[in-house]
């Protein structure tokens, strides 16, 4: 009989890190998974409240709600408290093509939707989730699962991040023909040459590609649709074509000095490039002794900041232009909407133990830059802002005056989003586009048997989003390959 009031003996327990001084040495993971007993002692904690929100995976009126692509969170929290994890397995592979990923990196909208963190920490889900995998791996219990029966349609996924990956799983599956085309030279998307090695080792998307590989799917990679073949001809060779493109089309600062500045992106690509094929950096990717100041707020930023530190920068800030998150939840923030709330990320941790400092700079913005005769960008005169919120809800930033200050800078490195699919490729790539993004309507672009899915057809967006919207797409193309075969055959 699950007992439910755990949480009440049992304290949240995050999982162990490695030592911060240590880690910003390497660019290995800096997590480690729960060990079993840890993570059955972790799930006890879950109420089984009933009404579980955690995996509702929903949106209303701007509230997001829980896991989006279902996982049976619940269900597998009994069955770790109960130490049976090749059950828990199957039942996390039910819903999620690539735990493996989600379980290191997620945000865990979950987390924040769990019952019980209404007031008491919320389960450790997502370390529940990675433990889980893992463990299957270390005992063999994911075995590839090749299809006995295939049909006759081929089907070409351009782009082989993890909206293309799982909708290639999911056809494969489904016993179709997949051929993924990669223009990089490695599959993976982001999982590859953008979320850091630290947070996800690129030996663990390395092992899920062999994988999809073994069962059945075929990775063309250093091909660009668009440039090398064409959309046309690959609707002439394929029964569907799915576009998983991504949105890497950074925004822009325009008055940015020309030298010494960069995108995030282009940075952190080209850092794990280096780790990857030893390939060599140039000078703007290469900040060991350099001064980093580091645009944008968000998640990109931080890990810039976590791989300045480990490259041995001399310095490194972040500049946000919206004030410190609080501790607790606000009016407009409540359960169970993903909380914003203030958190010590692995890179801030890291610029403490180095710097002594958080590297975060809140309401700030740069006045005017500096540079030397080459034009070469050398450090920023910046004011800090004041947030003011009038009645109508417009939001204005007011100059604080007396609040000026100059920061040496050399390497500018720019994350401050992006905007949609990148131009060039949306130029290429001849479907009907809004606002940036590929325009859809049930996943299907204007051009029949052209369907779209992942940050191409939402813009920016998270790895778990990706998946479902890989499978979803996958189950779209589905339905159209039994129209096209009804009215033909
Ligand atoms: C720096 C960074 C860190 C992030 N960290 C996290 C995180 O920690 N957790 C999280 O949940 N999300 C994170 N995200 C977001 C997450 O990575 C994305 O939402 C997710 O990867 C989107 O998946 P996707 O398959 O739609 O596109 P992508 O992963 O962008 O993959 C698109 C692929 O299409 C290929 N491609 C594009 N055009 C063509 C063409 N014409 N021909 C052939 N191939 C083409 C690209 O080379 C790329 O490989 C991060 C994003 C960035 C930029
Ligand atoms: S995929 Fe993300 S949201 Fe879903 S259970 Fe895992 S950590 Fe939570």
């Amino acid at each position: 009989m699950k007992r439910r009031d755990q949480f009440m003996n049992v304290p949240r327990q995050a999982g162990k890190e490695r030592d911060s001084s240590e880690r910003i040495g390497d660019f290995n993971e800096y997590k480690e998974r729960f060990s079993e007993t840890e993570a059955s002692e972790q799930a006890s904690r879950c109420m089984d409240c009933g009404t579980p929100f955690c995996h509702v995976g929903e949106t209303y009126s701007q509230v997001k709600i829980g896991c989006p692509v279902y996982n049976l969170i619940p269900e597998w929290n009994v069955l770790v408290e109960q130490g049976n994890f090749q059950e828990a397995l199957e039942r996390l592979q039910e819903t999620n093509n690539f735990p493996e990923f989600t379980g290191r990196v997620c945000p865990a909208p979950c987390e924040g939707s769990c019952t019980l963190s209404i007031n008491e920490p919320a389960v450790t889900i997502k370390q529940i989730e990675r433990t889980i995998i893992d463990i299957g791996f270390e005992n063999g219990w994911v075995q590839p699962r090749i299809p006995s029966v295939r049909s006759q349609h081929r089907i070409a996924i351009v782009g082989s991040g993890p909206a293309g990956l799982a909708a290639a799983d999911q056809l494969n599956q489904a016993g179709h023909h997949v051929t993924v085309f990669e223009r990089e030279d490695q599959v993976g998307g982001l999982l590859t040459y953008g979320i850091p090695a630290m947070k996800l080792s690129k030996d663990i998307v390395a092992r899920r590609v062999r994988l999809l590989e073994t069962e059945g799917i075929t990775f063309k990679t250093g091909v660009t649709i668009g440039l090398d073949v064409s959309l046309d001809q690959l609707e002439a060779d394929y029964d569907a074509v799915i576009l998983c493109v991504g949105a890497t089309e950074p925004r822009k600062i325009p008055d940015a000095p020309g030298q010494g500045v960069g995108y995030a992106m282009d940075y952190l690509t080209s850092v794990t490039r280096q780790l990857l094929t030893g390939q060599s950096l140039i000078d703007l990717h290469d900040t060991r002794g350099k001064d980093v100041l580091v645009i944008g707020g968000g998640d990109t930023g931080a890990d810039c900041v976590a791989t300045a530190l480990r490259q041995g920068c001399r310095s490194v800030v972040q500049f946000g232009k919206h004030q410190m998150p609080g501790s607790t939840r606000t009016a407009d923030n409540m359960w169970p909407d993903t909380p914003n709330l203030f958190t010590l990320d692995y890179g801030y941790e890291e610029a403490h133990v180095q710097f002594g400092r958080d590297p975060r700079e809140y309401l700030i913005a740069i006045e005017r830059y500096t540079t030397d005769e080459a034009g070469r960008l050398t450090g920023v005169w910046t004011i800090y802002n004041d947030k003011i919120r009038h009645a109508d809800g417009r939001v204005e930033f007011q100059k604080l005056p007396g609040t000026e200050k100059y920061y040496p800078v050399d390497t500018m490195l720019i994350a401050i989003g992006f905007s949609g699919v990148e131009q060039d490729v949306l130029r290429h790539l001849p479907v009907a586009s809004q606002n940036g993004k590929i325009k859809t309507m049930a996943y299907a672009t204007d051009r029949p048997g052209v369907f779209a899915a992942g940050d191409a057809r939402r813009g920016q967006s998270l790895i778990v989003w990706a998946i479902r919207e890989g499978r979803e797409v996958a189950e779209k193309v589905e339905q159209h390959l039994l129209t096209v075969h009804k009215q033909t055959g």
